[in-house]
């Protein structure tokens, strides 16, 4: 069998999805072979790709980091979700083990005081779970879009992910929020209530605020922190600090 994951494989994939509609895009990968898995956080975007795995029964599993700090909206969305489209959205959870240990080295809502704090809480609700539910995966799809934010401008179709050893494929790269919006009105695609209340990026309830007119789409992400870079660690290379789990 060829091998599936490579920066050369990642650049034919690259070329080939390009021209393709969604789903198609996401039959392709589905049918390459290997573990292909999803990650929604239930966000505008990812209920675009979920309706289009779920109406299409795409062999792709659908799964979330329910962080345990969502919002209520978010919550609710995921059953909504499961039964529109007949569909089990996989929740992973963090370790209790990992949240008492942050705890009792920043406070539950350390994630204020400082970056590093904030990136080790991130580290303990997101990464660890996400290592998890992306376990033996050769292909892991997200709702990353060109349009979201400036880090975000370059994304790829598909790009190597050379820490996890697979091939990340972004199938809305080239979506912008207009065509997102067409998608779901055409579509009837569920959505988070608090998007028409100004919500355009919905991520933990601590660290999500409404943005104001004029505001790029991320801007009520981590908004006390100065940073251009904001973003979880899902989705950059550098490796963040999480606190070992105890021996219990
Ligand atoms: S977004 Fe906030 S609450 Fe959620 S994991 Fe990151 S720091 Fe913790």
């Amino acid at each position: 069998m060829t091998a599936l994951t490579g920066n050369g494989t990642a650049q034919a994939l690259n070329d080939k999805l390009a021209n393709l509609d969604l789903a198609t895009r996401l039959s392709l990968v589905a049918e390459l072979g290997g573990r292909s898995v999803f990650t929604t956080s239930l966000g505008i975007e990812d209920q675009v790709i979920t309706a289009a795995i779920g109406t299409e029964r795409i062999a792709i599993d659908v799964v979330t980091l329910e962080t345990g700090r969502l919002f209520q909206e978010t919550v609710d969305l995921i059953d909504e979700t499961e039964s529109q489209y007949g569909i089990t959205i996989a929740r992973y959870v963090p370790a209790q083990d990992d949240i008492d240990i942050y705890a009792a080295q920043y406070g539950l809502n350390g994630f204020y005081d400082s970056v590093e704090a904030r990136h080790a809480c991130c580290g303990v609700r997101k990464l660890k779970p996400l290592a998890r539910a992306l376990e033996g995966a050769s292909f892991w799809i997200t709702g990353l879009r060109r349009g979201q934010s400036g880090n975000r401008a370059d994304t790829p179709f598909a790009e190597f992910d050379a820490d996890r050893n697979l091939i990340k494929i972004n199938p809305l790269a080239d979506w912008d929020i207009d065509r997102i919006k067409a998608y779901v009105a055409d579509n009837a695609v569920p959505v988070n209530p608090m998007h028409a209340r100004g919500y355009p990026s919905i991520g933990c309830e601590p660290c999500t605020r409404a943005i104001k007119p004029g505001e790029p789409e991320r801007a009520g992400r981590w908004w006390w922190e100065n940073d251009e870079k904001r973003e979880c660690g899902l989705h950059v290379a550098e490796a963040t600090p999480i606190p070992a789990p105890s021996a219990a």
